[in-house]
């Protein structure tokens, strides 16, 4: 393993949702305007073997990277803070360490032993870890470098029964790579409960005992509060957890999440870090600064009108089940400073047109099921004759060429065999190699694929001449080939493919203002300053430029 590599680990108190992943993503972006290479983990104890069969309403998204993983949307987080491609090593569950020790044990490799969650599976933990210091498995595009820095959050609250053998693993970290290596930084909350709003201390302090009872000091503590910390408060707090005032942190709310790498570098984060570490010579980040605000400045301040954008879905009652979608959406709107207000419509419940009415586009994301499923099709259609601008992403895409069939090829039980599995005409349907396929994780099509764009067309132009792409994918359902002579007959055109044709992932009507669909999901590849082409054409056709 390359010596250099420091970790940082951050872990929680106190209740979850209190922006680990803010903290983690903040600091990682931190070292890396400061010209050093990061990467980031997420460790989820729980026992799902990763995220893909987990419902997006009580989990949020299920974000995937280019090469298929299915993880927590913790990993998007960090990709669009950093601006750089993770891979699905980097989200580390229970059930992969367990598995892995399990299969090891079947196969005699532990030579008799008793195993143990001490030391079998701390050690398994460890080498997970590893392997990304190493670069080997490390970011995508960091082609097989080491990181300076690899920070690691772990999931869940310390006192969890299921965190322990990861905060075990991590404390084994920093005496086996040497303290000078390995920094704790311990996120907990200050609520203010009184009318005088007086920030508590003793959740923070009865925290970070539990921290210490299980054998780790933290060096750092990001304070989540409303209002700034107080520095009475901040000497308090230090002196009942023995951690420096200076480097007890204030966390408050901010407007945006991207002015939290700020807020901490102001409070001298930076210069700790490099001297626990014992690097100096910090160099000049002025140019890096200066790039990362505008961007941040777009994305907190447009000032032009707002564009109103409808969401029709399936999972619209947590705003993070579509959490890439909203940020892409935003990402697009800084590119021509306009604010994005963001409605959402359950497809399940929506009753009538009015519903969809006054808006300035109309976007469908992604969605499994025949739940909610006639609600989209009457949002497609809905697009269609109105002339509203549509984007429909996988789910959105397949029910656009459904809703097609329907009202304009006169196909009125058109449908998708996933909804209606004995419907006369099959628009969407699965290829023969999916057929008989009865487990649900991991059996979709997943990741990063190369995607053949035809000259001439709309989505062409949208992706500035380019006559391939990469995407992420994450479906299972298909574009039937036997009804797309008579859709391309009705003025649809599939401008995409992707298997040597054999896959279709793009659609789009030439007559209307904006109307595509898409098979992929371009929400993953979309970047603070950097949009994603579509989302970037969609919200430029619904701000009428
Ligand atoms: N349910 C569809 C399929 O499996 C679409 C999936 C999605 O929208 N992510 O193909």
């Amino acid at each position: 393993m390359n010596v250099q590599t420091k970790f940082i680990f951050v872990t929680g108190g106190v209740m979850s949702g209190l922006g680990k992943g803010v903290t983690t993503s903040s600091i990682a972006k931190l070292l890396q305007l400061a010209d050093r290479t990061v990467s980031c983990v997420k460790i989820d104890p729980y026992l799902n073997y990763d995220a893909g069969t987990m419902n997006p309403v009580a989990h949020g998204e299920v974000f995937v990277t280019e090469d298929g993983g299915e993880c927590d949307m913790d990993i998007g987080n960090y990709e669009r803070f950093l601006n750089q491609n993770l891979t699905k090593r980097h989200n580390i569950t229970t059930a992969q360490v367990y598995s892995s020790v399990i299969e090891s044990e079947r196969r005699g490799k532990y030579l008799g032993a008793c195993v143990q969650i001490i030391p079998h599976i701390t050690d398994e933990i460890k080498r997970r870890i590893r392997v990304l210091a190493d670069g080997d498995m490390g970011a995508d595009d960091m082609h097989g470098k080491a990181p300076d820095f690899l920070i690691v959050e772990c999931g869940g609250t310390v006192g969890d029964i299921e965190s322990l053998p990861f905060l075990e693993a991590l404390r084994q970290m920093r005496f086996e790579e040497g303290p000078q290596n390995v920094l704790f930084v311990h996120v907990t909350l200050a609520p203010e409960l009184d009318v005088v709003g007086e920030q508590k201390t003793k959740p923070t302090q009865h925290s970070v005992q539990e921290l210490r009872r299980i054998g780790i000091q933290p060096d750092f503590l990001a304070v989540r509060c409303s209002n700034p910390l107080g520095e009475k408060i901040k000497r308090k707090i230090a002196m009942f957890t023995n951690v420096t005032p200076k480097d007890v942190l204030s966390c408050h709310d901010v407007q945006s999440v991207f002015e939290v790498p700020q807020m901490l570098y102001d409070q001298g984060i930076m210069d700790s870090i490099f001297t626990k570490f014992g690097s100096f010579g910090m160099v000049n980040t002025y140019a890096n600064w200066e790039r990362w605000n505008a961007i941040v400045r777009g994305l907190t301040e447009p000032q032009g009108p707002v564009v109103k954008i409808v969401m029709v879905g399936k999972y619209v009652t947590l705003a993070d089940s579509y959490v890439s979608v909203n940020h892409a959406l935003r990402h697009a709107g800084a590119a021509i400073n306009r604010p994005i207000s963001i409605d959402w419509k359950d497809s399940e419940t929506m009753t009538s047109d009015s519903d969809l009415a006054g808006y300035d586009g109309i976007l469908v994301p992604g969605g499994f099921g025949m739940r909610g499923s006639e609600g989209i099709i009457a949002a497609a259609s809905f697009a269609r004759i109105n002339d509203t601008p549509y984007l429909g992403i996988c789910f959105g895409f397949q029910l656009a060429a459904v809703a097609f069939g329907r009202s304009v090829l006169d196909m009125y039980d058109a449908n998708s065999t996933e909804i209606v599995p004995d419907t006369e005409h099959p628009i969407v349907d699965l290829l023969p190699e999916q057929r008989g396929i009865s487990d649900l994780g991991g059996s979709l099509r997943l990741g990063s694929n190369e995607i053949h764009i035809t000259e001439g067309t709309s989505a062409r132009r949208m992706y500035n001449g380019s006559p391939t792409i990469r995407r992420r994918h994450r479906h299972r359902y298909e574009i039937n080939e036997k009804f797309i002579p008579e859709m391309e007959e009705g003025g649809l055109v599939f401008s995409a493919e992707s298997d040597s044709g054999r896959r279709r992932e793009i659609l789009e009507i030439p007559s209307h203002r904006f109307y595509m669909g898409v098979q992929y999901h371009p929400e993953f590849s979309s970047r603070p300053g950097f949009p994603e082409e579509s989302f970037a054409a969609f919200v430029r056709a619904a701000a009428g430029l």
